[in-house]
């Protein structure tokens, strides 16, 4: 399972686009007087265009096959500021990440197949690499492909590889886990978040991989799913501690014991 890191400007305009979707971004419900600023106006125009038109999959193919299309041609007109700059930052961050990746994905693959009992694999599987100021509260997404699999992450180059690479492991594995039609998740993201909140990033699996030195003691979502967490995590503690995944899913695990 390789991964194709994308660094391209209509790449990364269409995934921010995206992105105003997501939960955990704090524009999710932009206000449309926004839409009367005159810079931002092309740029929601085309999101409204292209979430009417459902082609969010459709470009980003466009995309990254190099092919010509309307709505490509409209992203590249956008301009990004200080986009040479930013570009030769996520190509930095490109080759560590790939490096990186090369060296872990074997151990990846082998303790996600016996944490999850995974059967199917990606390929390759393309990183989106968009810009973030911050330093920290980085993340990635999903979603705005349902065949291809791709995914993205919004860094700089303040943040390490192995910060960014556990982010990465954690938007695969929500893929791996539609890919392989894990029955017990799909459709219960509190319980999908809870166990990848104890897994990656900051996670177990982040710790085995060397990618972090500690789990950590506050995971993400913890004040969205607090019950959750406090029910599962003794036993999921428990289930990394003693290596009981050389022997048993932690879905199986946990059944019967923490949900039906
Ligand atoms: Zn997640």
């Amino acid at each position: 399972m390789r991964i194709e890191p994308v660094v391209c400007k209509e790449a990364y305009l269409l995934v921010t686009l995206h992105d105003m979707n997501c939960p955990y971004v704090d524009l999710k419900y932009f206000p449309h007087v926004y839409y009367l600023d005159p810079h931002l106006a092309p740029l929601l125009y085309l999101r409204y265009r292209i979430d009417q038109e459902g082609l969010w999959e459709h470009i980003f193919t466009k995309i990254v096959r190099g092919e010509g299309d309307e709505l490509v041609r409209e992203l590249r007109s956008i301009e990004v500021y200080k986009w040479d700059e930013i570009k030769d930052m996520l190509s930095k961050v490109a080759i560590g990440l790939s490096s990186l990746h090369e060296k872990v994905r074997e151990k990846f693959v082998s303790l996600s197949r016996k944490i999850f009992g995974f059967e199917k694999f990606f390929d390759e599987v393309y990183v989106v690499l968009g810009f973030y100021p911050r330093a920290e509260g980085f993340h990635g997404s999903t979603g705005f492909t349902k065949k291809l699999p791709a995914i993205a992450v919004f860094i700089n180059d303040r943040m390490k590889a192995e910060e960014v690479l556990d982010v990465v492991y954690h938007e695969i594995l929500h893929m791996l886990i539609r890919l392989n039609n894990v029955s017990e998740l799909i459709g219960n993201r509190a319980l999908e978040e809870t166990l990848l909140d104890f897994i990656c990033p900051d996670g177990y699996l982040s710790v085995a991989l060397g990618l972090k030195k500690a789990v950590k003691t506050s995971p993400r979502h913890y004040q969205e799913f607090k019950e959750l967490y406090d029910k599962l995590g003794p036993k999921i503690r428990e289930y990394f501690e003693n290596k009981r995944f050389e022997k048993i899913s932690i879905l199986k695990y946990l059944k019967g014991v923490c949900f039906e």
